[in-house]
């Protein structure tokens, strides 16, 4: 059996004729940037979210580094995020000239600690920006209190997250990216909720941001060719909102067959102590962008290399923590500094993660990983 990690094109197969009329729709209207599709899909987001804004742009680092933009910062100001994450989150803060501090996580959910986010906190530190990381929402409480404490914007990095939801003590219910000050999220194909190319958005409630925001996606225009800011160039093209409209009326149910094959291998992975299966935190929904095992005494090299043999993709995300990337070295960390996220990225592991993993390719995957620890 060959099984791939995300498996786009079977997906595809059952949304084909919707997709292919919303993409011909396009072409023939030719209204390609803005308008349109565009302004549907906005809509139909801000609808599924309830969020009051949603504000298209090119990708999920360009989301990032434009709600970075808006929020007002100095050069120097101190932005906190988890160092166990994709680059993008802190990518943004050093090409914008702001300082990117990290911070250790939680060894259970993988998300920023707050414990770590408290020590971190200087007289410079502006903003937070914690990452959902792997589909399920960081301790926004906990965050949004911190935030309030020390006067603090929150950015959220929901790129893995959409579609998860938050309860608060109160028992209020959120959407994952809607809780902080903004919500960055990617439509990358491979993402939960992904477009045929590249793709991204941004959630505010807040109209002064969300205005801003807006024309520093749009080279800074709020009147055309009048430029009241410096901006950036970055749009949701028209035809990648075609596809994300006919997805986003799936995406409840792509998160349901998610979270079926995590309960699938939950199950069987929780019959050894070998294998740590992800922590499901009770405040968050999890809508498993990655199922991400923690490997206890078992050689990863050798595990990956055996279910490579079987035809089973496996993927360590993420290998290095960033603060022992070579483009962030910095005199401020070394190793041994963040020792959860270094430990994480040693015993990590994600399986293939999709909506279309059946019980026949779960069992395939799940025996295949059996056997080796059997060994
Ligand atoms: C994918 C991702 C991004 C970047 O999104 P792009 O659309 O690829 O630019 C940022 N942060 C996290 C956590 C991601 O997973």
């Amino acid at each position: 059996m060959k099984i791939q990690m995300v498996d786009l094109s079977s997906q595809y197969e059952k949304i084909k004729q919707e997709v292919n009329a919303g993409i011909q729709e396009v072409i023939d209207t030719t209204t390609f940037i803005k308008g349109g599709k565009v302004n549907v899909f906005q809509k139909d987001l801000e609808n599924y979210l309830g969020v009051k804004h949603v504000i298209p742009v090119g990708n999920g680092t360009d989301a990032l580094q434009i709600a970075l933009m808006a929020i007002g910062l100095q050069p120097g100001d101190e932005v906190i995020t988890p160092t166990f994450t994709f680059i993008a989150t802190a990518e943004v803060v050093a090409l914008l000239g702001l300082v990117p501090v990290v911070v250790d996580v939680d060894f259970d959910t993988f998300n920023i600690s707050l414990e770590s986010v408290k020590k971190a906190i200087t007289p410079k530190t502006k903003a937070i920006v914690p990452v959902h990381l792997f589909g399920q929402n960081a301790d926004m409480e906990g965050i949004m209190s911190i935030a309030k404490e020390y006067n603090l914007f929150v950015i959220e990095d929901a790129c893995q997250s959409i579609g998860s939801k938050y309860t608060f003590d109160n028992g209020r219910q959120v959407q994952s990216g809607c809780m902080g000050d903004i919500g960055c999220t990617s439509f990358f194909p491979s993402k939960n909720l992904g477009c045929f190319g590249d793709g991204g958005a941004i959630f505010t409630n807040n109209d002064e941001l969300a205005a801003k925001m807006r024309a520093i996606s749009n080279h800074g225009m709020v009147v055309r060719y009048y430029h009241d800011v410096v901006g950036v160039n970055s749009r949701l093209d028209s035809i990648q909102a075609a596809v994300l409209e006919v997805k986003l009326k799936h995406l409840d149910e792509y998160c349901a067959n998610r979270l079926k094959a995590a309960d699938y291998y939950d199950a069987v992975f929780s019959k050894t102590d070998k294998l740590i299966v992800p922590t499901r935190y009770t405040k968050s929904s999890h809508v498993f962008h990655q199922y991400t095992l923690k490997l206890s005494g078992v050689n990863r090299e050798g595990l990956i290399k055996h279910l490579a043999d079987k035809g089973v993709p496996a993927m360590v995300y993420y290998p290095v923590p960033l603060h022992l990337q070579k483009a962030y070295q910095d005199s401020r960390y070394k190793a041994g500094d963040f020792p959860v996220a270094e430990r994480l990225s040693e015993c990590v592991m994600s399986l293939p993660m999709h909506t279309e993993l059946d019980e026949e390719q779960l069992e395939y995957i799940t025996s295949s990983v059996m056997e080796f620890l059997d060994n």
